[in-house]
């Protein structure tokens, strides 16, 4: 690794040995957001720089704002795991990822200081810049591996993001209005939700039974787009908001 670090914006070197050849020779076309999800940072920090954990991220922000680089953003850093996005399974070959440290819900969930939230849009505005990422293919973990992981949370301040240019995100529609979907339930109103979902990017079988994997993505978009209320309950609010969002799209087969 040389001595300097890949992103404009301050940082310091923190190598990992955990990382490995990109696969597939695409260019790197997602960013891709995590907590850390540990008591501390150092914790975290040790964890994601020791060979027998196998994982590791390209950047990790502290709650103070410091960033730390830990793999060269050419390598193939072991963040996303399991995931899914758009037709696409390995992740880690085409995205960087970031570990915002906070303790999350294992722990409790504490709200992102400020200071670690500019930090974080500095940096993702850099990366998405130089790498010229798509707004719609900056993501949580939680959107790419709904059933295992629920990273960085519905405190992750999107819309802060999106207002420094980075991510899509549009303002969600209020909640408490209208039209229920929930598990259990089957027919065309649950496929045409299922084809919103896969259109926009999770992984999802149009069957028309609203199953446990639809509950899960439903709440993986809540947290995401809708935080108000994560509950996996379609209304209103969440249709009317991935409407807004796949509106934005400019090409829905892209
Ligand atoms: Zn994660």
């Amino acid at each position: 690794m040389s001595a300097k670090t890949d992103t404009g914006v301050p940082a310091r070197l923190r190598p990992s040995p955990n990382h490995g050849e990109r696969v597939g020779g695409g260019s790197i076309d997602m960013l891709i957001l995590h907590y850390t999800g540990m008591e501390t940072a150092e914790a975290a920090l040790q964890r994601l720089c020791d060979p027998r954990a196998e994982v590791s991220a390209h950047y990790v922000v502290e709650e103070g704002g410091s960033i730390l680089q830990c793999v060269p953003e050419a390598r193939r850093a072991w963040h996303a795991g399991r995931s899914y996005w758009k037709g696409t399974t390995d992740i880690n070959s085409r995205s960087i990822g970031i570990e915002i440290v906070n303790r999350g819900y294992d722990y409790d969930y504490p709200e992102f200081p400020d200071v670690q939230i500019e930090a974080v849009c500095d940096l993702c505005a850099d990366i998405v810049e130089r790498h010229e990422i798509k707004p719609w293919r900056v993501l949580a973990h939680s959107d790419i591996a709904p059933d295992r992981k629920l990273d960085p949370g519905e405190k992750f301040p999107w819309g802060r993001l999106a207002a420094k240019g980075v991510g899509l995100y549009v303002e969600p529609e209020v909640t408490g209005r209208g039209i229920f979907m929930q598990e259990g339930e089957s027919g065309q109103p649950v496929e045409a939700l299922q084809s919103m979902l896969a259109i926009f990017g999770y992984r999802m079988e149009v069957t028309g039974q609203f199953d446990a994997t639809t509950r899960l993505a439903v709440e993986a978009f809540q947290r995401h787009y809708r935080p108000e209320q994560v509950d996996g309950i379609v209304d209103q609010s969440t249709i009317e908001t991935l409407h807004k969002l796949l509106s934005k799209l400019p090409d829905l087969n892209a």
